[in-house]
């Protein structure tokens, strides 16, 4: 069969290949997804079913219903210290890839590239692919906590570039960019006529205190910023598939008018549950401490594992932990990890070239399973040595 050349190129996802995998085994662990295992409050679970029963299913306005708008804005406003305009600056989305992916979309043209700072979301660079760009690669190293410097982005800019993407916290890394790392990107975003997409979902998992920061806030970005956000990790509500994006109203306007020819918009039932998540849901902060314990627990155990080492993440739910002393490559590690002690992570990999021996473990499940998973990576590592 004759298919695109764009759905050709498209590469299937190791995380995906794994996860596929690691459903084999009956007793496997699997670290693999994003997906945290913890369930939406009651009143969110609620909300979404009461809309069901009471017929709530039919279209909104494609950016949403203005309820829905309203509320989130109001939370933005209380969180990031100004109110996009409910009715021009925000719209919700099929979670935060539909705000990625549109406002990609929106904004890129074919042969126009687009900088990506790894270690990175690989959908990314797939997205770009879709929308007929480029991505230009910045690798973020180590031994600088993984945070690409200024001089970094200066080295791959070119006149074809039109976009950046950050994300912070960042997925795999866990790294949380300071005010002073968001304010250079921001001088090299305007110096160079860039738009900078900040996809910030996992903005509330933030850990020992540490309190929000995001471009958006830094000097002159309102014009040249999209925020993108998600009810996935904040509320646990990946399946609703549920985000928003805050932006300029000349993008949010092309976004609308896009998310109307390719999914309308986001599932009624699922803005049901935003509203009560934004109206209700704000300050629950239990599946934050949920996920400060384990990442205690694991960034300790892992490092006291020898030949294993990792940088302590200050946000998400995930490791990003340095294989190299095991000689081996990560998607070799990956596999043999899983064949010999069903324990299922992704490829280092995945998340760019230069990443080959890393692995990333998301602390999705609860302590004691994470224990478990401690045990066989460390008999594995163990093994290795014989
Ligand atoms: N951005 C990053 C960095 C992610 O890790 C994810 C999900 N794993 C998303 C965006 C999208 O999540 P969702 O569409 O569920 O909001």
């Amino acid at each position: 069969m004759r298919l695109s050349k764009r759905a050709a190129g498209l590469e299937t996802s190791l995380t995906r290949e794994l996860f596929g995998k690691a459903k084999q085994y009956q007793d496997v662990i699997d670290l693999t997804l994003g997906d945290p295992d913890l369930m939406p409050s009651e009143l969110i679970r609620e909300a979404a079913c009461e809309a069901i029963r009471q017929g709530k299913t039919r279209y909104s306005v494609n950016a949403g219903l203005p309820e829905a708008r309203r509320q989130i804005a109001d939370c933005f406003a209380g969180e990031y210290g100004f109110s996009p305009d409910p009715e021009k600056e925000v719209m919700l989305t099929v979670g935060g890839m539909g705000g990625l992916y549109l406002s990609l979309a929106a904004l890129v043209d074919p042969g126009d590239e687009v900088l990506v700072l790894g270690p990175y979301y690989v959908n990314y660079i797939q997205m770009i692919r879709l929308c007929g760009g480029t991505p230009k690669i910045v690798y973020g190293r180590e031994e600088n906590g993984f945070v690409v410097k200024k001089e970094e982005l200066e080295a791959e800019v070119t006149p074809k570039t039109v976009a950046m993407i950050v994300n912070s916290p960042s997925n795999p890394a866990g790294v949380v960019l300071e005010r002073e790392t968001l304010e250079d990107y921001a001088d090299f975003a305007r110096a160079h006529g860039l738009f900078v997409l900040s996809d910030e979902v996992y903005q509330t998992l933030l850990y020992d205190g540490r309190k929000p920061v995001s471009i958006i806030n830094c000097r002159d970005m309102r014009e040249r910023c999209v925020v993108i956000e998600s009810m996935s990790k904040r509320f646990a509500m990946t399946g609703y598939r549920c985000g928003f994006a805050v932006g300029p109203e000349p993008l949010i306007a092309a976004m609308t008018k896009m998310q109307e020819n390719i999914v309308s918009c986001t599932p009624l039932p699922s803005q049901y549950a935003a509203i009560c998540a934004y109206s209700r849901c704000r300050e629950d902060h239990h599946i934050r401490d949920e996920f400060e314990k384990r990442r205690n627990y694991i960034f300790e155990a892992v490092n006291e594992i020898p030949g294993l080492s990792c940088l302590k993440p200050a946000g998400t739910f995930y490791l990003f932990v340095n294989i190299k002393e095991s000689g081996m490559d990560s998607v070799s590690f990956a596999y043999r990890l899983l064949e010999q002690e069903h324990l299922a992570i992704v490829p280092g990999v995945t998340y760019g070239q230069a990443y080959d021996h890393y692995i990333r473990i998301a602390f999705t499940l609860p302590v004691e399973v994470l224990k478990e998973a401690v045990r066989r990576l460390s008999r594995f590592m163990a093994g290795l040595k014989n």
